[in-house]
């Protein structure tokens, strides 16, 4: 991906990589003090996590089981259905877990609601959410998330594991998409 190629399809960086990887320290650093003794297992919500997955888990000091579960909000549009479909789900047992959720972004929080409640019901121990990005939107709704990196406007962004068609999960930035490439 050529920079001159991305350029006029985004309008603005939102959050640089350095601004991600530091607050992801900063998160890491409490996580550790949080679970210490506990039984941690981090759920990374696919595939929108995977970066935050990555750099997280490697942030943290000690070694630590992950597990994925795919869901599926919002087909190749910009906006949540509310269906909420189970793509693959977890191979872990989460009997007794402190299960912590890593997500990209809460916009409606309807994933995410649905995503806890779901959990609870296998059993886990504790269930929290470690969420990158945060729209104004999230407030609507009791979404119960422990842990944000970054409040953001209400836009449509990619980036750093954040897709619009499957592209632009491999920008290193989190940056808003231009409209016209989706209207
Ligand atoms: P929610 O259920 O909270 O509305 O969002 C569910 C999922 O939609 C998020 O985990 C994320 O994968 C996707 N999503 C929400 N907002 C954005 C956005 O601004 N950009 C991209 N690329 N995906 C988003
Ligand atoms: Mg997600
Ligand atoms: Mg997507």
């Amino acid at each position: 991906m050529r920079a001159a190629e991305i350029q006029n399809e985004l309008t603005e960086v939102l959050v640089t990589e350095e601004q991600i990887l530091a607050k992801l320290d900063e998160v890491a650093a409490q996580v550790a003090l949080d679970y210490a003794g506990k039984n941690l297992l981090l759920v990374g919500v696919l595939k929108g996590a995977i970066m935050v997955m990555a750099d997280f888990s490697r942030a943290l000091p000690t070694v630590v089981p992950m597990d994925w579960m795919a869901v599926s909000s919002y087909g190749a549009g910009t906006k949540s259905s509310g269906v909420v479909q189970i793509r693959k789900d977890l191979d872990e047992d989460l009997h007794d877990r402190d299960v912590l959720i890593i997500e990209d972004i809460i916009d409606s929080g309807l994933t995410l609601s649905w995503l806890l409640e779901n959990f609870e019901s296998r059993g886990a121990k504790s269930v929290e959410v470690f969420a990158l990005l945060r729209k104004p939107d999230a407030a609507k709704v009791q979404v119960d998330c422990k842990y944000v990196g970054f409040d953001i406007p209400n836009e449509f962004v990619v980036g750093y594991g954040l897709d619009y068609a499957e592209r632009y999960r491999n920008l290193r930035d989190v940056a808003i998409l231009a409209p016209h490439v989706y209207s």
